[in-house]
């Protein structure tokens, strides 16, 4: 049954066909990761389910790609919409596996399945940082954990047939790609990682539900906070809170000369720590608010560790230096269609992705002959 001479006799684009199914069930797993890991909710329980009516989803109701068309994007319990992404990520999925397949498959069928791997792990790393602008640690650094084990067993990935020295530019490429982002990343923080808004003295700031308004000008919040970590300054004068309470507004606390940290999930004035959510009104008078700007973050510097683990450090560099390309090109053609503003920001990790995506379907042959020192 397991005899070899059958398997060699199956045909290349049986396998294709395969690899698309399997690669579209992978991306309908990816969907529950998307949605889920970002959240920290378990991937296994509960089951499928609608996101509205939370009624649960049988297999059958639960095929890549034909449940969604035949149900037309919808719930079939509730008629609520379900997102285009869905599908999307099924079809990305199935295309990405059967690419792998058919570039690697002939070569080595162990290594078109790394690279499905690796390839899934940038579709989840993607879909994740457009939403949340954060990439989890489970996708960076298990994908570096992951990408230096198979190394040992896929020598193949670094172009050698000896596990010890694959190992070894799995490690090499894992220390220059976080150390290469981590340097710019310290560097950029010195030059543009701060905005700062210098104002005449006693200015009145509010801070708004979904805004900050200054006199002149309005910052929406999702234009300051990107990741949970940003954190916005301001040197004030006075500062005045009302915090809310389930009966109402509570009494209005003041300070005076006082310093005020703003983040995603604490709000401080001085010493004294609150939660954001429990603010009622806060207005301060000040003549200085700094407030973040950082290109890349740390999520990014895992992530492009995991990159070199993967595909060594040659790539890491190529994918840094063409992500910057394609981040520049998306930024400016998205301010020229009046779509972001200079101040917005995008996630920078898809960037990564996509070009590490190139090196691995071409690129490395294209940097081979134009850079034959590199
Ligand atoms: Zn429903």
């Amino acid at each position: 049954m397991f005899d070899a001479r059958i398997w060699a006799a199956v045909p290349f684009h049986f396998w294709s066909v395969v690899l698309f199914v399997f690669g579209s069930m992978v991306g309908s797993f990816l969907n529950v990761v998307i949605c889920r890991l970002p959240r920290g909710e378990s991937l296994v329980t509960p089951g499928s389910h609608c996101p509205k009516c939370n009624v649960p989803i049988p297999w059958h109701r639960n095929l890549p790609l034909i449940t969604w068309v035949s149900q037309r994007g919808r719930c079939a319990a509730c008629a609520a919409t379900i997102s285009p992404r869905y599908f999307v990520v099924e079809l990305v999925g199935g295309l990405c596996f059967l690419g792998c397949w058919l570039r690697f498959g002939e070569m080595s069928p162990t290594l078109a399945l790394v690279y499905c791997v690796l390839i899934g792990g940038f579709i989840a790393a993607t879909a994740i940082d457009f939403e949340h602008f954060i990439i989890p640690d489970e996708i960076t650094l298990g994908g570096a954990v992951v990408g230096v084990l198979l190394s040992g067993v896929v020598p193949g990935m670094h172009n050698t047939t000896l596990a010890s020295r694959s190992v070894l530019q799995s490690l090499l490429g894992l220390g220059v790609g976080a150390g290469v982002v981590y340097a710019i990343l310290r560097l950029g923080k010195l030059l543009f990682g701060r905005q700062r808004y210098e104002l005449p003295p006693e200015t009145k700031v509010r801070f708004e539900e979904t805004k900050l308004v200054m006199p002149d000008q309005e910052i929406h919040y999702e234009e300051i906070f990107y990741r949970p970590s940003d954190t916005l300054y301001v040197q004030a004068q006075t500062v005045s809170l009302v915090l809310k309470d389930l009966s109402g507004p509570l009494p209005e606390k003041t300070w005076q000369n006082a310093t005020l940290s703003l983040n995603p999930s604490m709000l401080k004035v001085d010493a004294e720590s609150f939660n954001p959510e429990e603010v009622h009104s806060l207005e301060v008078a000040t003549d200085l608010i700094v407030i973040p700007r950082e290109a890349m973050g740390l999520g990014d510097v895992k992530f492009m560790a995991a990159i070199g683990a993967f595909l060594g450090w040659k790539a890491a560099v190529f994918s840094l230096m063409a992500s910057a390309v394609i981040g520049s090109v998306v930024g400016i053609t998205l301010i020229a269609l009046k779509r972001q503003s200079w101040s917005g920001r995008l996630p920078y990790g898809p960037y990564i992705a996509l070009a590490a995506t190139l090196w691995v379907f071409g690129a490395r042959e294209w940097a081979a002959k134009v850079f034959p020192w590199f």
